[in-house]
Formats: structure tokens, C-alpha cells, sequence
């Protein structure tokens, strides 16, 4: 089982995900870049049983959107957003939790997809499957 242990900037919370994550995307939404304050999220999503807060639970402030179904969880020492959680109900973890975890390499938390990009902000160069809507939809060609 491999264990991803995270901590936020100052160090007062600790998290650590076990398992492997359901989906690692790129999403470029207007709710994922609004909320995560990011002209496009870089992260994975995982069962919420795969995510548990390891100290500094006391630390942990939440903020559920008040029109939409998501919430963050931060902390509220250093303001750092650790996880959140989406729509349908899964842990959205951003990758520059991970980033710090896996020291710098991504490996195999890297994003294998880009979801939303009808609504993107940026265009990105790469070979990644560009879905422009949801996973099962229609995919942007160059
Ligand atoms: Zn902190
Ligand atoms: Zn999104």
C-alpha cells in the first residue's frame, strides 16, 4: 500500500493518503480555478476513506461554497489549502501537496488528462487527452 504523507506551510497539520488516487487531471472549470485561486488545477481525487488527518486537526478551518458543492479544507495558522472536496463526493488533493511529498518528482501522481478545457484561461502544449467538457465527452482538436 503506498502511503503519501503531506504537510501544510507551517507545518501544524498533517495528512497522508493511502492507495492510489481515482483520477489525476488538469482541470480547468471556472469552479476549480475560482476556488483554488488558479488559472488551472493540477490535482488528483481520491475516495474519502483513502485521505486521513494524521495532527493538527484543531488546525483544519473549512469553507463550503455557498452556492456550489464544494468545500476546502485549510489551515488556519498559515492559510495553506490542504484538500477539498467536490461534487460528487470525492477528496480533491492538489498536486503541490503532493509535489512536496514526493519530493519534487510527481511520478505517478502526474496528470493524465485535462478536463473542462472548453473553459480554460491557458492553453497548454502537451499530449495529454483534452476533454472539453467532462471525462466522457467530446475531446479539443488542434
Ligand atoms: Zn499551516
Ligand atoms: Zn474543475
Amino acid at each position: 500500500m503506498n502511503l503519501y504523507r503531506m504537510r501544510c506551510d507551517c507545518e501544524s497539520v498533517s495528512l497522508m493518503a493511502e492507495g492510489a488516487p481515482v483520477a489525476k487531471a488538469y482541470c480547468h472549470c471556472t469552479d476549480c480555478r475560482d476556488f483554488y485561486s488558479t488559472p488551472v488545477l493540477a490535482a488528483t481525487a481520491w475516495q474519502k476513506t483513502s485521505l486521513s488527518v494524521t495532527g493538527g486537526r484543531e488546525s483544519i478551518g473549512e469553507h463550503t461554497h455557498p452556492h456550489k458543492q464544494l468545500t476546502k479544507y485549510f489551515c488556519v495558522r498559515c492559510g495553506d489549502t490542504l484538500f477539498g472536496s467536490n461534487r460528487i463526493g470525492m477528496y480533491v488533493i492538489p498536486n503541490k501537496q503532493l509535489w512536496r511529498t514526493l519530493e519534487g518528482a510527481l511520478g505517478s501522481m502526474r496528470p493524465e488528462f485535462h478536463l473542462f478545457y472548453r473553459q480554460r484561461v491557458v492553453d497548454i502544449d502537451d499530449n495529454l487527452p483534452k476533454y472539453l467538457d467532462g471525462r466522457t465527452g467530446e475531446l479539443f482538436v488542434a
